[in-house]
């Protein structure tokens, strides 16, 4: 639950109905989207995935406007912010998980359902290839095609190995709810195991080594968790195998939460120091065998094993298979994730969308705008950067990519950062200690970074709600051509393109302590903000039922601790 945002206000806000996604007089290029006319019927409109972009999608989408029809294997919604917790058993599997239908119900809305997977996406004849992958089946008829009008893309992604050998074979991910339990009763098993009588002292130390490959929020978050259910619930129940125990992180940046503010992740660490747990930081993962990982230190060269019991690969996201084989036909090979236009619309091909994860806004423009601004200031010589021109120019900025500050902090640029903030006046002399050349390499680096959306469930559940606001108020504005609309560029618009308003991050840390980083650049980090941290997402769980469930299973690991049985 890291990235795991302020989800406050805003993110999973959106399924809750509290974002309100301003659709007047906004823009989006007239040909995006072909009238719906109810007196020829109404259009189809199919949404992949159940996850957090289409079921924000879904829970605006006007029904009576568009037939509208959801596809996905998983017939239910996961809250994945608490997935960890899952994890140590401080949260139930069922409670983070909502049925699809049962929330649709709740609405109101008239939705078709299909439990399968869609295999292929022909965007030229628009037609879906869906297939049941569940156990239950009838022989002969796995397979069932579905036209469309319109298409949402909202499958997601899927856990990225790089390619690193054995990874599949012995790592567990922490993508799914399976996951989740998977790693539950895995982590069990091996202190069960442990405390077999005829292992050696060695294959015991072994068994309760457990390995997280990946410093990033979901990897830091897990460690913490574990540390959490081994500290407080399995010491004492293992007295005999407790000492044996170790956690280590393997990361191949030079700190762990790196897309966090400096202080969280300098916090994390010492924490993570004070409890033991080993953070190998400038470490690549070269292959995974059956008992150890092979990691090579970038510093020394030096190639070492690390022996693991349990070992847990979270190091970022890949394509599904589905979209490698799309993006093969709409000329995107190239990439990671669907590549659509600042209104969502997927470049090469007509009347498709993608939400989430599977999806990045090609977005160059506000970066182009500085380092045309710099290219055009002579800076040394006048000093004065145009800086009215250039602080709007970064506000826009940092209002859109809330990622840019964090990278020019990184990069040693926080006078960069700085110049937002000081009067025209002063301008002259803070502008010059600025080296362009320098600044402009930053860019760069900068600008490969923004190409990646940063895939969170703040950023899906947006992008869901304003897709749905879009085409909710289509119809309207086609019939009243005379509407708020505005001549730019290469024609006329209708929407505004998607803006993303960033909520803030959370990190929580383990011992009730947590990180985040709240709207507002303010930085909060301890026991406080973990209170904060539960009410957040307590509050953001998406029915009364869920939101129960989860209060009660943290006020039952409180009395009782958590439940160690391997079921
Ligand atoms: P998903 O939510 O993954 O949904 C994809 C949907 O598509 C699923 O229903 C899937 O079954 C379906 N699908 C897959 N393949 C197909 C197919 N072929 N046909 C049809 N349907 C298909 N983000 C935060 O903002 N805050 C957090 O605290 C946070 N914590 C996280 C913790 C963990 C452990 C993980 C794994 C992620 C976390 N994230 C968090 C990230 C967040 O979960 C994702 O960014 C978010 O789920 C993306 O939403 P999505 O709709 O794109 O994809």
């Amino acid at each position: 639950s890291y990235r795991g945002i302020v989800l406050a206000l805003g993110a999973s806000g959106c399924l809750g109905g509290l974002v309100l996604v301003a659709v007047d007089g906004d823009l989006i290029p007239v040909q995006a989207f072909t009238s719906t006319d109810p007196g020829e019927g109404k259009k189809k409109l199919v949404v992949l995935g159940t996850g957090w972009g289409g079921m924000s999608f879904l829970k605006q989408i006007d029904t009576r406007q568009y037939d509208v029809k959801i596809i996905s294997p998983r017939n239910y919604f996961v809250f994945t912010p608490l997935l960890p917790s899952v994890t140590n058993g401080t949260v139930e599997a069922r409670s983070i998980a909502e049925p699809v239908r049962r929330m649709l119900s709740s609405t109101g809305k008239q939705v078709d359902f299909y439990e399968s997977e869609c295999v292929n996406i022909d965007a030229v004849n628009k037609k879906l290839l869906c297939r049941d992958a569940s156990n239950v089946r009838v022989k002969g008829k796995e397979d069932f095609e579905v036209d469309y009008d319109y298409l949402i893309v909202a499958v997601g992604a899927m856990s990225n190995t790089f390619g690193t050998e054995g990874v599949k074979e012995y790592c567990h991910f922490l993508k799914e709810l399976e996951d989740a339990e998977k790693i539950r009763e895995s982590v069990v098993d091996c202190f069960e195991t442990a405390c077999l009588p005829h292992l050696s002292d060695e294959e015991r130390k072994r068994m309760l080594s457990f390995v997280i490959v990946g410093g990033g929020p979901t990897g830091v978050e897990f460690a913490a968790e574990l540390y959490d259910l081994v500290s407080e619930d399995l010491a004492s129940l293992y007295p005999s195998v407790k000492d044996l125990v170790t956690v280590t992180v393997i990361q191949s940046g030079d700190h762990i939460l790196n897309t966090f503010d400096h202080r969280i992740s300098k916090f994390a660490e010492e924490k993570f120091q004070r409890d033991g747990v080993t953070v190998k930081t400038n470490c690549r993962v070269l292959k995974v065998n059956e008992k150890d990982v092979l990691v090579k230190e970038k510093a020394t060269g030096q190639e070492v094993h690390v022996p693991f019991g349990m070992a847990v690969w979270s190091t970022g996201i890949g394509t599904r298979p589905v979209l490698t084989k799309f993006m093969k036909t709409i000329g995107q090979t190239d990439r990671r994730v669907l590549a659509t236009d600042e209104w969502l619309r997927v470049k090469g091909c007509k009347d498709v969308w993608a939400v989430g994860d599977c999806a990045t806004i090609e977005q160059r423009k506000v970066v182009d705008d500085i380092a045309y601004l710099f290219e055009k200031a002579d800076i040394d010589k006048s000093g004065t950067l145009e800086i009215e021109e250039f602080q709007r120019t970064m506000e826009k900025a940092r209002e859109r990519y809330p990622q840019l500050e964090v990278y020019l902090q990184r990069q040693k640029f926080r006078h960069v950062v700085d110049m937002v903030k000081i009067s025209p006046g002063d301008a002259k002399e803070k502008a010059m200690h600025l080296n362009v050349d320098e600044f402009k390499k930053s860019l760069a680096q900068v600008d490969k970074q923004l190409k990646l959306f940063p895939a969170t469930a703040q950023v899906a559940a947006q992008q869901g709600a304003y897709l749905a606001a879009c085409f909710n108020a289509l119809p309207k504005k086609d019939y009243k051509p005379e509407g708020p609309e505005r001549i730019r560029g290469e024609g006329r618009h209708r929407f505004r393109q998607f803006q993303y308003r960033h909520m803030g991050q959370f990190a929580p840390l383990g011992s009730e302590q947590c990180g985040a980083e709240l709207p507002g650049d303010w930085v909060s980090i301890g026991r406080s903000t973990q209170w904060l941290w539960y009410s957040v997402y307590a509050s953001k769980q998406v029915s009364w039922r869920t939101r129960a469930l989860v209060l009660f299973d943290w006020t039952k690991r409180l009395f009782f601790g958590r439940d160690s049985s391997r079921m």
